[in-house]
Parts: C-alpha cells; sequence; structure tokens
C-alpha cells in the first residue's frame, strides 16, 4: 500500500528506490550502484542510510565513508533532514549517532586508537601531514647519507611518493618504480634501505603517516580475532566514491566484510581520477564478483544536475573514452544555451573574462556561493585570485595552499603536537626553534632527551639551554609541563599556547599582527573540538581551506565564490563553472612520460569538471598559457591550443565565443595583427 510508505521514497525513481529498499532496511547482500555523473549516487546513499535507520537500523551501527570530511557532515545532514520527517522529534538524535561518518583516514585513526593498546601501538601517538611525513623522510635520507653522497638521489618528494603509492597499491617496490617512476628505478636498493630506516623512525617517534593510517587498519583488519570485533561492530558500511579507493581500502572493507553482507558501494567509473595516489578503478569494476554471493547492481542514467546542453557536451566529451562502463546519461532539464567555449588571450585576460561574467551572473541574481571556478592543479588560479582580490570579490579555495599551512598556525600546532607526543621529533624541532638561541644541534639535544626521558616535563627542566636561549627556557618549560599535565580546560592550553607564542611572533614576522588574527581565527576553530586529541587528528587530516581574508574561513553568511582544483570538487555541483586553461599542456597536463592510461585519466578529470555544471559552464581556453611546470625561456608563455578533449567534432555542442577586456584594448600589446605601411599608403598618393 503506497500511502504507507514514507514520504521520501516517492521522490526517487525506480532505479533509486530500488537501492534505497534493497533488503528493506535489514543486512542484505553485497550492492553496487553504479551510474554517471548527477544521477543522484550520493542523493540515494543519503536515503539508504536514512531508510535502514527509519526501518529500525542502529545509526551508531553504521559506517559511513565518503571522500572528504565535509562530504560526510552534509551527508549526516542530509540523513537526519530525511529521516527526521518520518522520525519526527528524533531528527538531531540522528545526526549525532551516525557519527561513524567520515573518511577512510579520518576512521582508521580513530579505530586505531581505539585498538591501540591491543594491536602494540601506543595511543597517545601524533599523525603527521604530507609536509611533515616529507621531512621525516628527509631526515632519513640524510642520516642514510643517500642525499650528499648520491647527488641525484630522488628529492623528499619523490621519495615519499613512491613510498606512498608502494603502500597504497599494495606492489612490490620494483613494480611501482617500473610503471609510475621510471626515472628512479636505478635506485630500488637505496630506497628500499630508507624505507626501512622512515618505518623505523616513524615507530621509535610514535607517529602515524595518512598511508599508515590505511595501512595498520587493514593488517589490523586481518588478524582474526581483532576481525570478527571490528566486523561485529558495524552491520551496514556503504562508501561512496568508491572509483577512487586503492587496493589497501578495498581490503579493508573485505576484511570488514568478508561476504559482502551490509556493504554498499557507489561510484562512476568514468570519474576516476586519483590513480596517482594507486586509486584502481579495477575496485569497482570487480566488485559484483568479488564475493561468494554476487552483487547487485543498480544502474542509473538519468542525470538530475545538469541541462541537456551541458551534459551533450561532457558525454561528447567521455564518449571518447577507449573504455568505459557506465551509460552516456540524459536529462529532462531543457535549456537553449549551449556551455561556453570562450578564447581568451591570456592568464591575465582569462582572469578578467571571469570575474565580470561572475559579476554580470550576480547582478543577474546568482550568489557567488553558486558559482565556482575549477583548475586543474592549485598554481592556475593565480592570476584569477590577484584579480579577484583587486576587485574585492570574496574567495575561498578549496584544495590549495590550506589555512593550517600557514608558518605561525603550524607553530601553534607544532607545540600542541609536541605536548602529545614527547616523541614526535618533526614536531619537536619545529617548536624549539622558535627560541632564540636554540639552533639545530640544541634542539637535537632537547628531542634525544625526550625520546629517552620517562618524565619529559622533569627532563626538560633539567637540560641546560645555551646561553642566549637562557631567558626564554624557565617560560618554555613552565608552558610545556602545564600542556603535559592537562590540568586546565584544552581551549585555556591554546590559549597559553598563543600568549607564549605572541612576543616569538613579533620578534620572527613584521606582519604579525594578521598573523595574531589567523591564531585567534585558529582558537575560534578549536572551540568545536571536544579534546585537543580530536582537534589535532582531524585538523590535521582534513584542514580548513584557505580564503581571501587573511583571518582564517569567512563567516557562514558571507558570500563568496568558490575557487578549487577539479579533484577537491568531485562530488560537488553548481549553477555556474568556470574551468580555466582548457588547454593541452594543462588538461593534459604536459605529460612528458604519460602513458595512453595517465591520458584517459585526464579526459576523465575533464568530464569531472565540465559535470560540476548545472546552468552554466564556460571552459576558457587562453591562448598564451604559462607552463609552470616547464624551466623559464625568454618568454615565458606558450602558445596554446584548445584541450585534445575538445576535437573539432565535438565543437557543435559548445558556443565557441572570443572574449576581449576593455582593459586589453587599451593595452599596446593588444592591436590586430595586421601590417599596414600607412607612410606608404600617403606617398603613393602622390605618385
Ligand atoms: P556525482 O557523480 O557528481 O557525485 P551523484 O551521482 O552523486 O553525482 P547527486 O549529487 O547525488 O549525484 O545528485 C545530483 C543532483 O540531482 C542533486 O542536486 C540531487 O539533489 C538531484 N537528484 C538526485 N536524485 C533526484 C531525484 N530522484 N529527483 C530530483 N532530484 C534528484
Ligand atoms: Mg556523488
Amino acid at each position: 500500500d503506497s500511502t504507507l510508505q514514507p514520504a521520501y521514497l516517492a521522490k526517487l525513481n525506480a532505479e533509486q528506490r530500488l537501492a534505497v529498499e534493497h533488503g528493506d532496511g535489514q543486512i542484505a547482500g553485497p550492492l553496487l550502484v553504479i551510474a554517471g555523473a548527477g544521477s543522484g549516487k550520493t542523493n540515494t546513499l543519503a536515503h539508504r542510510v536514512a531508510h535502514l535507520i527509519v526501518k529500525g537500523a542502529d545509526p551508531r551501527r553504521i559506517l559511513l565513508m565518503t571522500f572528504s570530511r565535509r562530504a560526510a557532515t552534509e551527508m549526516a545532514r542530509r540523513v537526519e533532514r530525511i529521516a527526521g520527517e518520518v522520525l519526527g522529534r528524533d531528527a538531531s538524535v540522528i545526526a549525532d549517532a551516525l557519527s561513524w561518518a567520515g573518511t577512510f583516514h579520518g576512521i582508521g585513526a580513530r579505530l586505531l586508537r581505539d585498538y591501540a593498546l591491543t594491536i602494540g601501538l601506543d595511543p597517545a601517538f601524533t599523525i603527521h601531514d604530507r609536509e611533515d611525513s616529507a621531512d621525516l623522510m628527509n631526515l632519513a635520507r640524510h642520516e642514510l647519507g643517500f642525499s650528499k653522497t648520491e647527488s641525484r638521489f630522488p628529492t623528499k618528494g619523490t621519495c615519499l611518493a613512491i613510498y606512498s603509492r608502494t603502500v597504497n597499491a599494495q606492489a612490490p617496490l620494483g613494480e611501482v618504480l617500473g610503471s609510475a617512476f621510471p626515472w628512479c628505478a636505478g635506485w630500488a636498493e637505496q630506497l628500499k634501505t630508507l624505507f626501512a630506516g622512515y618505518v623505523e623512525a616513524k615507530q621509535a617517534q610514535n607517529v602515524l603517516d595518512y598511508d599508515d593510517l590505511l595501512l595498520y587498519w587493514a593488517q589490523m583488519a586481518a588478524e582474526p580475532e581483532i576481525a570478527s570485533h571490528l566486523s561485529s561492530r558495524f552491520d551496514h558500511v556503504l562508501v561512496d566514491e568508491y572509483q577512487d579507493t586503492n587496493r589497501l581500502q578495498a581490503s579493508i572493507l573485505s576484511a570488514l566484510k568478508p561476504d559482502g553482507a551490509g556493504l554498499t558501494v557507489v561510484g562512476d567509473d568514468a570519474q576516476s581520477i586519483y590513480s596517482f595516489r594507486a586509486a584502481e578503478v579495477r575496485n569497482i569494476l570487480d566488485f559484483p564478483q568479488q564475493f561468494a554471493r554476487a552483487a547487485d547492481v543498480i544502474m542509473l542514467e538519468r542525470n538530475y544536475r545538469s541541462t541537456v546542453t551541458i551534459l551533450a557536451a561532457a558525454n561528447a566529451v567521455i564518449s571518447e573514452a577507449p573504455e568505459r562502463f557506465t551509460k552516456n546519461l540524459w536529462s529532462e532539464r531543457k535549456s537553449s544555451q549551449k556551455p561556453k567555449l570562450v578564447s581568451v588571450r591570456d592568464e591575465a585576460e582569462q582572469a578578467n573574462y571571469v570575474c565580470q561574467a561572475i559579476l554580470a551572473e550576480r547582478e543577474a541574481g546568482t550568489v557567488l556561493t553558486s558559482q565556482a571556478v575549477l583548475f586543474r592543479a592549485s598554481h592556475h588560479s593565480g592570476p584569477l585570485e590577484i584579480e579577484l582580490t583587486r576587485r574585492n570579490i570574496p574567495f575561498v579555495k578549496f584544495g590549495g595552499l590550506k589555512f593550517l599551512d600557514a608558518a605561525h598556525v603550524k607553530d601553534v600546532l607544532a607545540v600542541l603536537r609536541f605536548a602529545e607526543n614527547p616523541r614526535d621529533r618533526v614536531a619537536g624541532f619545529r617548536v624549539l626553534q622558535l627560541l632564540p638561541g636554540i639552533g639545530p644541534s640544541a634542539a637535537s639535544a632537547v628531542v634525544e632527551i625526550m625520546a629517552t626521558s620517562l618524565d619529559e616535563a622533569m627532563g626538560l627542566a633539567r637540560y641546560r639551554p645555551p646561553q642566549r636561549a637562557a631567558d626564554d627556557w624557565p617560560a618554555f618549560v613552565a608552558l610545556y609541563s602545564g600542556l603535559r599535565a592537562r590540568s586546565g580546560k584544552w581551549l585555556a592550553d591554546l590559549e597559553q599556547v598563543r600568549l607564549w607564542y605572541e612576543p616569538h611572533l613579533e620578534r620572527m614576522h613584521e606582519d604579525a599582527t594578521t598573523r595574531r588574527a589567523d591564531l585567534m581565527q585558529l582558537e575560534q576553530i578549536a572551540s568545536g573540538y571536544a579534546s585537543r586529541e580530536r582537534f589535532l587528528t582531524e585538523l590535521t587530516l582534513d584542514p580548513p581551506d584557505a580564503t581571501s581574508d587573511q583571518a582564517g574561513p569567512p563567516h557562514r553568511d558571507e558570500d563568496y565564490l568558490i575557487l578549487s582544483t577539479i579533484h577537491s570538487a568531485k562530488g560537488q555541483e553548481w549553477k555556474n563553472v568556470f574551468v580555466l586553461n582548457t588547454v593541452d599542456g594543462c588538461i593534459p597536463a604536459d605529460l612528458g612520460v604519460g602513458t595512453k592510461e595517465d591520458i584517459e585519466e585526464e579526459r576523465r578529470l575533464l568530464y569531472v569538471a565540465m559535470t560540476r555544471a548545472k546552468d552554466g559552464l564556460h571552459l576558457v581556453t587562453p591562448q598564451r598559457f604559462y607552463p609552470h611546470n616547464q624551466p623559464a625561456r625568454g618568454d615565458r608563455n606558450v602558445y596554446a591550443s584548445r584541450s585534445r578533449f575538445i576535437p573539432a567534432s565535438i565543437l557543435g555542442t559548445f558556443e565557441q565565443t572570443s572574449w576581449v577586456s576593455v582593459h586589453a584594448k587599451d593595452d599596446p600589446r593588444h592591436r590586430p595583427e595586421v601590417r599596414v605601411d600607412l607612410g606608404a599608403r600617403m606617398r603613393g598618393m602622390w605618385k
């Protein structure tokens, strides 16, 4: 009887509803929803979770994994809204109880702390972000002497990338070197030694890097006794964006749910864009046959996001891909406006174009937050950021330099981390050298004391600092002891750190005032966290984004433009979308060693970018483009041409225009490219 069905089911189409009702609230066999962009996969997943809860599932026993913490929070809110309609007053309780919603890394960190003692980890471990990890890798390189004797030894960043890829792909080093880092293949033996040293250093210091969160989790889940305990904790495990998981993540899932019961994954193979982090599109393609009992597979083909014209262009781009599982999508959102392919002179003009178009749209009623500018790499938005700032257009940048990357914010966090884990050398080095008079050798001595002391605060108090540091030393010891003892409320502790740090800030930086504002902002962010450990973990894993406003993320009620790398725009949608530098050399990037597969991933990247748009899409193609990855020579700009993913055969799906700013018309460099000798013509008049 349809009148007894909850109203939320009526809003779904038949296939979405099948996915939501699969098992009808009970633990059922494995389910795969594989479908194109904007077909409602994420929406369906939210409805499925809500439906499970409405049917009586315990939200505390639901594990929900998404691509970012932002996406997880958004999903929990949607579930609350949907289930709340039916369950009434219990709504806010639902979202709180749905506490196991997060990223693979975030969930991993929580489980590892939970089981730390069982698996021989010290629960006070701290987590290194990529920069800290690279620093530790560098330390190991130096200690082994590789960076000195071997002049062409891979950089710390490359070493870390190779290490990370090997771990995430669960592949032998030789294989990873051969396929992804051929120019480093000669260093295989040294790299093995280096990685062993790096692993040892992490263990000695009780730090985990991002990859460890997955690696330890996978290893833990593979231990028979722990495995059954872990898997009985969660009745339902649901994963969004499954096409971008790697082998390690797939092995975690199959250890959690060996027979696939209670497991739901959704994704789109045409949007797989993380192979550089060892993501494995085979994960999603192999899922149906992975379990003893074949998974149910549901495909969605109607796109609810984009207009027919935008979809036609996006379909045209992806249709050229040689291998693809999901089918072309259709939409009922009629529109007479084709997506625009806009030719401009250079990147400065590109910035001008985007600014005026965005302002015009805002005049017409589209707020800034419904508009986004997407680009391949973070540095590509540089000229645009300058122009936005000049015109006072506020923006938030996703996936670029983070608020937390600012040196002063890192300093304060390092103090907290060092207090949390005295063996964390990277944090220790950073903190100690804030004190005038303490250089690398004194810092090493202190870090050594901390690594071996039973009572770290006492060890510090006994240490005799170099003469120049003597005045500042007692205040530091007092601060550190207080933080170790956790005597006060943790937010008050954070304030203490700032008060201690401020004089150093003023000594080191001319713009101390703006930096102090950042630290106040940090305290604001911190007030949302119950404990120091939770704050450090979550901020390290998923830091807040940088903004045009020095004082940190804007307030909720402010209107601001979104700037994002395409990778970070995954799963999101905006009314208007601008894609910068849709030219060869950028999309696809200039891939010197690019294989055919690498190029195909670039095509999917453009597809992801285009399918973020609901009503308006502008692909901008500057005729001259600054390739940041090439050594500078002469005029650094190169002449660029339209991306090869938009061949002449599909140009008809676009409206082609070229654009010149008023400003550029005044620029002497921008004159018609003709040569006429008017002087000769004048003289000729009298002949
Ligand atoms: P992506 O592949 O980009 O992650 P997706 O498949 O996850 O996309 P959603 O983000 O879930 O798609 O949905 C896209 C848009 O379509 C959203 O605005 C969503 O609210 C809307 N939508 C989904 N299903 C329906 C439906 N049955 N009726 C109306 N709107 C829908
Ligand atoms: Mg989605």
